[in-house]
Order: C-alpha cells, then sequence, then structure tokens
C-alpha cells in the first residue's frame, strides 16, 4: 500500500490536477505489463482482452462474437499493482456450473444438453481499490418518541433535541470494478474478492496464459465513484449515531485525507453462449467459486406449469364465484 501513489483529495472533492498529479507520480515501472503484450477490442461488447503474445483467441472471451480487432496498446495503462491468484480449478468450476445449470428449472432443456462448459475461459477481471482516512463532524435533530393521555386518546409526540460528533473512519481497499466486459449485474453476484487479504503483488507470471481484460473504467471515473461510495457510506455512519427513535436534518462534513488506490486484477471463470439471438454469460469467481449466470426462460415450461395452472384456477375460482 505505501507503495501506491497518493490521490490527493481536499473536503471529499476530486480535483482534477491532483489526479493527473498521481498519475505522473506513477513510476515508469507502474505501466505496462512487465511483459511482451498483444491487446484485441471486441467490437461487439467493446471490451478489450490482453494477451501474451504466443497466445491466439478468435473469439472474444466476454461475448463470443469473433469481430475481434488489434487494440493499441496505450502507454497510459497502469500495471496492476496486485492479483488475487486463481484457486478454483477449471475442472472444478465445470462441475459447479453443471450443478448449477441443471438446477435452473426453467432453461429449455436443449440448453441442458449444450456443450455449455466448453467455452469456459479463465479471465483476469480490473477492479480499482482505494484507501482513505476520513474524519468527519456531524449534527442533527434527534427525536425521542413519548406518549400523551391514556386508552383510545394516547397520542404519539416527539421530542427534538440537536445532537452532534464527530467520527474517525479508515476505508480500507473498496473495490470499483474497472471491467466492461462482464455484465456488472453478475459481477456484483459473485461478489466479494478476498482483496484485504489474500493478495499477491503482481508479477507477469500469474498472468501468464490467461486472458487480462484491461480495464476501461479509468482511474479519474473509478475515484468519482469510489468518492460518492464513501461519502454515502459515511453518511450513513453517522446517521447511526444520531440515536433515538428518528431524526432529521444531519448535515456531514467530511475530510478525506491519505487516499490511494491500486489496480488490482481478480480471478473469474467465464462461459458465454448464444440463444436464439441473443448472448448469455455465465461467470464464476475464481477464488471463492460462487457462480452467477443468465439463461433464457423456457416459454413452453412456464405455460404449462405456471401460466396454465393459474388460469385453471382462475377459471374454477369464477365458476365458484358464479355459483353464489
Ligand atoms: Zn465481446
Amino acid at each position: 500500500m505505501a507503495s501506491a501513489p497518493p490521490l490527493p483529495n481536499e473536503q471529499g472533492e476530486i480535483r482534477e490536477h491532483d489526479l493527473a498529479q498521481a498519475l505522473r507520480t506513477a513510476q515508469p515501472a507502474q505501466r505496462g505489463w512487465g511483459t511482451e503484450k498483444r491487446e484485441i477490442q471486441c467490437q461487439s461488447c467493446r471490451a478489450i482482452s490482453v494477451f501474451a503474445d504466443n497466445q491466439a483467441a478468435d473469439k472474444c472471451a466476454f461475448c463470443g462474437s469473433p469481430s475481434i480487432i488489434p487494440h493499441a496498446i496505450s502507454q497510459d495503462a497502469i500495471t496492476p499493482q496486485s492479483v488475487l491468484p486463481f484457486k478454483v480449478a477449471q475442472a472444478q468450476c465445470r462441475e459447479s456450473l453443471r450443478r448449477w445449470y441443471s438446477s435452473r428449472w426453467f432453461a429449455p432443456s436443449k440448453l441442458k444438453r449444450a456443450a455449455l462448459t466448453d467455452t469456459l475461459k479463465g479471465v483476469y477481471l480490473p477492479y480499482w481499490t482505494f484507501d482513505a482516512r476520513v474524519d468527519a463532524d456531524w449534527s442533527a435533530d434527534r427525536g425521542d418518541h413519548y406518549y400523551e393521555g391514556s386508552g383510545d386518546k394516547r397520542v404519539q409526540k416527539t421530542r427534538w433535541r440537536p445532537v452532534s460528533g464527530s467520527l474517525e473512519h479508515h476505508f480500507d481497499d473498496e473495490l470499483i470494478p474497472g471491467t466492461v466486459g462482464v455484465h456488472a449485474k453478475l459481477l456484483s453476484a459473485i461478489e466479494p474478492f478476498p482483496t484485504r487479504s489474500d493478495l499477491q503483488p503482481y508479477a507477469a507470471e500469474f498472468v501468464r496464459g490467461w486472458t487480462v481484460e484491461r480495464y476501461q473504467v479509468d482511474l479519474r471515473r473509478a475515484a468519482t465513484l469510489n468518492q460518492q461510495d464513501m461519502d454515502a457510506q459515511v453518511r450513513s455512519m453517522c446517521s447511526a449515531r444520531v440515536g433515538g427513535d428518528t431524526q432529521r436534518n444531519l448535515q456531514v462534513d467530511a475530510n478525506y485525507s491519505q487516499r490511494t488506490f491500486k489496480h488490482v486484477l481478480v480471478p473469474s471463470w467465464l462461459a458465454t453462449y448464444t440463444y436464439g439471438s441473443k448472448v448469455y454469460q455465465v461467470i464464476a469467481n475464481g477464488y471463492t467459486g460462487k457462480i452467477a449466470g443468465e439463461r433464457p426462460y423456457s416459454w413452453v415450461k412456464i405455460f404449462f406449469y405456471i401460466i396454465l395452472p393459474s388460469l385453471i384456477a382462475l377459471g374454477l375460482w369464477a365458476g365458484l364465484q358464479g355459483q353464489q
């Protein structure tokens, strides 16, 4: 963490030149991949994949599209500082994918037989992590309920009084995804990645033989998203300290300092398949094995098992009503 360039910050606002300065202070060693790489961009989903020179791809790992073109390697790309290595092996992942798939009851039967797992690819996904310290002063009106009268005339009233305090908190490895290849809903479903405990320093050996996605949410954008996340968290931490039965007029004055960032890679197993004209992704966390996926619904099954019985029940009910 000490090696990360600082991200100066004032009053919770990220100023353009602060970030630019942080980027300039990134040493040459903090750029590039530390080994010869090739980048391709998918013309369909826009994801950029990074390969070692001896690897080849004929399809996009994220959507299966064959329309991929070379992407000019940008000198500005920040090297990952840390990697969470793969822990779940491919065979193990295939097995749990098969189980996951057969438990998806409304999927068309045809798909269960399809060689879904044949396209399974190991992909390192880019994330940004941020650290920061926050010192916040807060004030609010705290409301405590009390009751007047008795029996039926009992009325609830609220006694308001001003309260205030301060809060100190350290944010450690707050994650912001840098990927555009994996659909956002799926990604949040396979989180968390244990980046607080199990990260290894980046070395080219970790990514050799794997596909790596090049981040497309850049540092500036990620820092802004992280700021919004932290602001929301600080606000709810302050709110939790107000106490009472209810509260109003919460004011928070937050000061952020010691802000640092890291670019990290996390492991995933990704399968894509098309059904009809649509592309579906199934993804597994390459460290915890957690699976999330999209799948088509079989309207035949849904009709016979859900819609038809409902119609019959409705018909019976209507019939009963008619008899009364
Ligand atoms: Zn694609």
